[in-house]
C-alpha cells in the first residue's frame, strides 16, 4: 500500500520515464537529521523500513530508531527488514520447498485455498550443489558428471519442477549453469526493482533498491555490487518469502578504509585472505563491514565481490561496497540493458547514495585501515579460512603443525614420520603433505576473471616449459559461470589448463561443498593405514575438517594460479618461493629447474586479456538460454497440481513440522527437568559437524536406513542432496565423522574417538547420537547439548537446527553462538543458552553423567537470565546462571509458537 509518510514519496527521472521513490533526503529533512552521515548500508535498509511502513509490523518508531542510528550505542532495537527477493541453492532450497508444500497441505486440510501459501517476493533457486567430480581430466568429464548428477537427483529435480508450476514467483536455474552467487551477480541482480501500485493516484512505478536474503552464507557476494544481502537459514528465508520481515538487531557498522594499491603479481585471493585474517582479529562478528576510501574505489567489481563473498569467514553479516562508477561499468559489461542501468544510476543519485565515500564522510562505529601495498602472497589453512599463511612460510607452517597438538590447530603427529615415504598398494610413493586434490572451484574465485586468467596464463607458461601435474592428483576446473569457459576459450588458455589436468568438470560448487568425489581405493587405504596427513588445494572459502574429503586432513585455500602451481609441485612441503616447482626447459631449450617466478603472469599480461573476459554480448547470450530442447533438464517430468502428492522417495518426504498443527499454539515449555546431555562438544563446532553435507557412511544410522529402504551404497548420494527427507537428516544430525563428543572417554593413545556417538545415561551404553536420542524420547527424558565458543559456525544450515529439534533436544548451551545458527535454533523452538564469560562445560567439569534442570523462563524476555541446575552423579548440585539468547521480541513470539514455521503459517491462515 502506498503511503505518503513525511511527504517522502517523490519522483525522479529513471532515464526513460518519471519514477516514484521513497526519498531518504526528504526523510532526513522531515526528521531534521543528517542522514548522509549514516553508513550507506544503514541507509539502504532504512529505505526498506520507510517504504514498507504499514503502522502494524513496521511503525514510525522503527523508522525513527533506524534514522537515529548512532555509531556507538547499545544495540537493543530490532529492525524489521522486508527484502525485495530471495535466492536459494538446491541443498537448502529443496527442504524449503518441502516445508512450503507441507504448509499448502495444512491449508487444504483446513478447507482453505492452497494458493493462500505463495511466495510474495521473487524466489530464485540455482541448482549448483549437486554435481560431483566423478570424472575428471577428460574432455567429456562435464557431460559424464552431469549425467550422473541427473541420475542421482532425478526425484529432487522432479520436485523442483513441481514447485515451478505450483508457485507463480518461483524460478529454477537448472544444473550446469553456474554457482548461485555468481548467477546472482551476473543475472538476477538488475539494479533497482519497480512495482506499480494501483493505490498510488499518480500510477508511477515505485522504484526501490535490490535487497535479498539467501539460504547460503556466501550470499554476501552480492554486497560487492552495492546490494544489501546476507545468508539466513532456510526457516528465516521461508518467512521472508511469505512476506515476513527479516528481523535483525541494529548492527554496528565498521568502516574499512582501503588505501593504496596492490603490488605487482598480487591477486584478489591474497587480498581477501588478508582482509579475512585482519577482520577475524578485529572481532567483527555480527557487524556490517562497509568499505570506503580511494583503495576501495580502485578495486574492480569482481575483486570486490571476492572480498564480500568471504564475509562469513571474517564473521561479519556483510562486507559491503557502495554503488559507484565501477558498479555501473560492471553492469554495462555484463549485459544489463541501458534502461536498467540508467534507472539504477539515477535512482542511487536521487537518493544521494551514489559514489564510494571518502574518509571522514560517514560516521562509522570504528574504522579499520588496510594499505593494499602491504598485502603479500597468501594461502589459508589447513583447517580454518582465517588462518592465513604467507606463501614463503607454507612449508614451515605445515611442518610445525604436523606435530602440534590438535588444540593448537595441529595434527598431533610424531615429527619423525613427517618425511617418511610410503607406497600405495599399486606402488605409488606417497608422503605427508602430498596434494591429492587440486581444484579450481567455488563461488569465491572461479568467476573472477583476473585470477582465472592468471591460472590460465600460468598453465600456459608451465606447459610451454614442459612442466606437468602427476596423474594421481585429482585436478578439476568447476567455474561458477559458463561465461568463464567462453573467455578461457577466447583467450586460447583452455588447452593449457587441460594439459595440466584442469579440464572443465562441472559448473557448480563441487569440491567446495565436499562433492570432490572419491580418491582411488589405493590412496584411501594408504592414508588410513599410515595415518597420513594428505592435502587438498582449492580456490574455495571453506576448509573445515572432513568438508573436502573425509581422508584429507589438511585443506588449503589459494588463488586459482596457486592451485595450479601447487598441483605441479605436488606437495605442500615444497617452498615455492625458493625451491623449484619441477624440471623443465628454459628459454634456451636447456633442461633446468623451473621456479614459480618463471611462470607467474604479470599484471600487464592479465590486463591485456581482461578486455576479452568482460563482454556484454557473451553474458546476454549465456543467460538468454538456460535450457535447451531435449537437454537433461527439459527431460525431467514434474508432478502437476497446487499441492504435492509426496510419492514414496528416499529424497523427498513430507516434513513432520506441522503434524497435529492447530491454530492455537500449545502452551510453551516453562522449564526443563531431569534432562540428559546428548553430547558435550568443544569450540568451533560447525554446522557441518552438526549436520554434515557430504558422504553418508554405510554404517551410520542414515546409511543403515537407506539400505533398509533398498538403496545401494553406490546410490547413497550426499546428506546435502537428501535434505528433502527428514528421515535421513535426523539420522545424520551430529553424525559428522570428525565430531568429537567429549563425553566419550579418552583412548589408550590419548586421543578421543571421533564421530557421532555418545554414552546413553544412566546405562553408560555407547550408542549413535541418533539412537540415544530416540531412546531418550521413548523414555520421556529431555536432552540438552553443550558446546564451546562459536557453536554453529560455518555454512548457514537450517538442518543443523531442524535435526537438533527432531532429536528432542530442548536447549543448546554454549559459550557463544554463530549468528544464523542461533536464530535457526530459536526458529525451530530450541532454546539457545549462553554461559556467562569464563564459564564452559569444561570449567564446570561436566562429564555427561549428570542430569540437568533449566528454570526461569516462564515469562520470556529477550536476553534474560535462566538457571541451569547440575545434578552430579555423586549427588552434588550446582546452580549456574545462563543468558537466554532469544534476542528480540519477535523471537519470543516464534519460540512461543513452537518455531517460526508454525508462527508464519498461523498468520497466513488467519488472514
Ligand atoms: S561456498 Fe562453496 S558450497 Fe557455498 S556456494 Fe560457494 S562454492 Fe558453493
Amino acid at each position: 500500500m502506498v503511503h505518503t509518510l513525511y511527504n517522502t514519496l517523490k519522483e525522479f527521472d529513471s532515464g526513460t520515464s518519471t519514477g516514484a521513490f521513497y526519498s531518504l533526503p526528504q526523510l532526513g529533512q522531515a526528521l531534521n537529521l543528517k542522514l548522509e552521515r549514516l553508513p550507506v548500508s544503514i541507509r539502504l535498509i532504512l529505505e526498506s523500513v520507510l517504504r514498507n511502513y504499514d503502522d502494524l509490523k513496521i511503525t514510525r518508531t522503527h523508522i525513527a530508531q533506524l534514522a537515529n542510528w548512532k555509531p556507538n550505542a547499545i544495540r537493543t532495537e530490532e529492525i524489521p527488514f522486508v527484502v525485495a527477493r530471495v535466492v536459494l541453492q538446491d541443498f537448502t532450497g529443496v527442504p524449503l520447498l518441502a516445508d512450503i508444500a507441507a504448509m499448502r497441505d495444512v491449508a487444504k486440510q483446513m478447507g482453505q485455498d492452497p494458493k493462500s501459501i505463495e511466495p510474495l517476493v521473487p524466489v530464485d533457486l540455482v541448482v549448483d550443489h549437486s554435481v560431483q567430480i566423478d570424472y575428471f581430466r577428460r574432455k567429456d568429464a562435464l557431460d559424464l558428471n552431469m549425467k550422473l548428477e541427473f541420475q542421482r537427483n532425478q526425484e529432487r529435480y522432479q520436485f523442483m519442477k513441481w514447485g515451478m508450476q505450483a508457485f507463480d514467483t518461483f524460478r529454477v536455474v537448472p544444473p550446469g549453469i553456474g554457482i548461485v552467487h555468481q548467477v546472482n551477480l551476473e543475472y538476477f541482480a538488475r539494479g533497482v526493482h519497480q512495482k506499480k501500485d494501483l493505490t498510488d493516484p499518480r500510477h508511477n512505478a515505485i522504484y526501490y533498491p535490490d535487497t535479498l536474503v539467501g539460504t547460503d552464507s556466501h550470499t554476501t557476494m552480492i554486497n560487492g555490487i552495492g546490494v544489501i544481502g546476507w545468508g539466513v537459514g532456510g526457516i528465516e528465508a521461508e518467512a521472508a518469502m511469505l512476506g515476513q520481515p527479516v528481523y535483525l538487531l541494529t548492527p554496528d557498522v565498521i568502516g574499512f578504509e582501503l588505501k593504496g594499491q596492490l603490488r605487482e603479481g598480487l591477486t584478489a585471493t591474497d587480498l581477501v585472505l588478508t582482509v579475512t585474517e585482519l577482520l577475524r582479529k578485529e572481532k567483527v562478528v555480527g557487524t556490517f563491514v562497509e568499505f570506503f576510501g580511494e583503495g576501495a574505489a580502485s578495486i574492480a567489481v569482481p575483486d570486490r565481490a571476492t572480498i564480500s563473498n568471504m564475509a562469513p569467514e571474517y564473521g561479519a553479516t556483510m562486507g559491503f561496497f557502495p554503488v559507484d562508477d565501477k558498479t555501473i561499468e560492471y553492469f554495462e559489461n555484463t549485459g544489463r540493458t541501458q534502461k536498467e542501468i540508467d534507472a539504477f544510476r539515477n535512482y542511487f543519485k536521487a537518493q544521494h547514495l551514489y559514489g564510494m565515500p571518502a574518509a571522514g564522510q560517514i560516521d562509522y562505529t570504528r574504522i579499520i585501515t588496510l594499505d593494499l601495498a602491504t598485502v603479500t602472497p597468501s594461502l589459508a589453512g589447513p583447517k580454518r579460512p582465517q588462518d592465513r599463511i604467507e606463501l614463503g612460510q607454507m612449508k614451515q607452517t605445515f611442518a610445525e603443525l604436523f606435530s602440534k597438538p590438535v588444540t593448537e590447530n595441529g595434527f598431533s603427529k610424531d615429527n619423525s614420520v613427517l618425511d617418511q615415504a610410503y607406497k600405495t598398494r599399486d606402488g605409488l610413493p606417497i608422503k605427508n603433505g602430498d596434494i591429492l586434490i587440486a581444484a579450481i572451484t567455488s563461488c569465491t574465485n572461479t568467476s573472477n576473471p583476473s585470477v582465472l586468467l592468471a591460472a590460465g596464463l600460468l598453465a600456459k607458461k608451465a606447459v610451454e616449459m614442459g612442466l606437468s601435474v602427476a596423474p594421481h592428483i585429482k585436478t578439476s576446473l568447476a567455474p561458477g559461470s559458463r561465461v568463464v569457459t567462453e573467455y578461457l576459450n577466447a583467450t586460447g588458455l583452455t588447452p593449457y589448463l587441460e594439459k595440466l589436468g584442469f579440464t572443465l568438470a562441472a559448473y557448480g560448487c563441487t569440491t567446495c561443498i565436499g562433492n570432490a568425489g572419491d580418491l582411488t581405493p589405493a590412496l584411501n587405504e594408504a592414508i588410513i593405514q599410515h595415518d597420513l596427513v594428505a592435502a587438498a588445494m582449492l580456490s574455495g572459502n571453506r576448509n573445515f575438517e572432513a568438508r573436502i574429503h573425509p581422508n584429507l586432513r589438511a585443506n588449503f585455500l589459494a588463488s586459482p594460479p596457486l592451485v595450479v602451481a601447487y598441483a605441479i609441485a605436488g606437495t605442500v612441503m615444497r617452498d615455492l618461493m625458493t625451491e623449484p616447482l619441477g624440471q623443465g626447459k628454459g628459454k634456451d631449450g636447456k633442461v633446468r629447474d623451473i621456479y614459480l617466478g618463471d611462470i607467474w603472469p604479470s599484471s600487464h599480461e592479465i590486463h591485456q586479456l581482461l578486455k576479452v573476459a568482460l563482454n556484454a554480448e557473451v553474458f546476454k547470450k549465456n543467460y538468454a538460454q538456460l535450457t535447451q530442447k531435449g537437454d537433461l533438464w527439459s527431460k525431467i517430468e514434474g508432478i502437476e497440481g497446487q499441492t504435492y502428492n509426496w510419492p514414496k522417495s528416499t529424497y523427498i518426504a513430507q516434513p513432520p513440522f506441522f503434524t497435529d498443527f492447530r491454530m492455537q499454539p500449545a502452551a510453551h515449555q516453562t522449564s526443563v527437568k531431569n534432562a540428559r546431555a546428548l553430547g558435550i562438544f568443544g569450540d568451533s563446532v560447525t554446522t557441518d559437524h552438526i549436520s554434515p553435507a557430504g558422504a553418508i557412511k554405510e554404517t551410520s544410522p542414515a546409511g543403515l536406513w537407506l539400505q533398509k529402504n533398498g538403496v545401494l551404497k553406490a546410490d547413497f548420494n550426499s546428506y546435502g542432496s537428501r535434505r528433502g527427507n527428514h528421515e535421513i537428516m535426523m539420522r545424520g544430525t551430529f553424525a559428522n565423522v570428525r565430531i568429537k563428543n567429549l563425553m566419550m572417554p579418552l583412548q589408550a593413545d590419548g586421543t578421543r574417538i571421533e564421530g557421532g556417538i555418545t554414552l546413553h545415561q544412566p546405562s553408560g551404553e555407547v550408542l549413535s547420537i541418533y539412537d540415544a536420542a530416540m531412546r531418550y524420547i521413548a523414555e520421556g527424558v529431555p536432552t540438552v547439548v553443550f558446546g564451546g565458543e562459536e557453536y554453529g559456525t560455518g555454512s548457514s544450515r537450517d538442518w543443523a537446527a531442524k535435526g537438533t529439534q527432531l532429536l528432542g533436544v530442548k536447549a543448546v548451551i554454549a559459550c557463544s553462538f554463530e549468528r544464523i545458527h542461533r536464530s535457526n535454533l530459536v526458529g525451530m523452538g530450541v532454546l539457545p543458552l549462553q554461559f556467562m564469560t569464563g564459564v564452559s562445560a569444561q570449567t564446570l567439569k561436566l562429564q555427561g553423567d549428570e542430569s540437568f534442570d533449566l528454570e526461569g523462563f516462564g515469562h520470556i524476555k529477550p536476553q534474560q537470565q535462566v538457571t541451569l541446575t547440575i545434578h552430579r552423579a555423586n549427588g552434588a548440585q550446582q546452580r549456574v546462571p545462563l543468558l537466554l539468547r532469544i534476542d528480540t521480541p519477535i523471537e519470543v513470539d516464534y519460540y512461543q509458537h513452537g518455531g517460526i514455521l508454525p508462527f508464519v503459517l498461523r498468520s497466513l491462515l488467519a488472514h
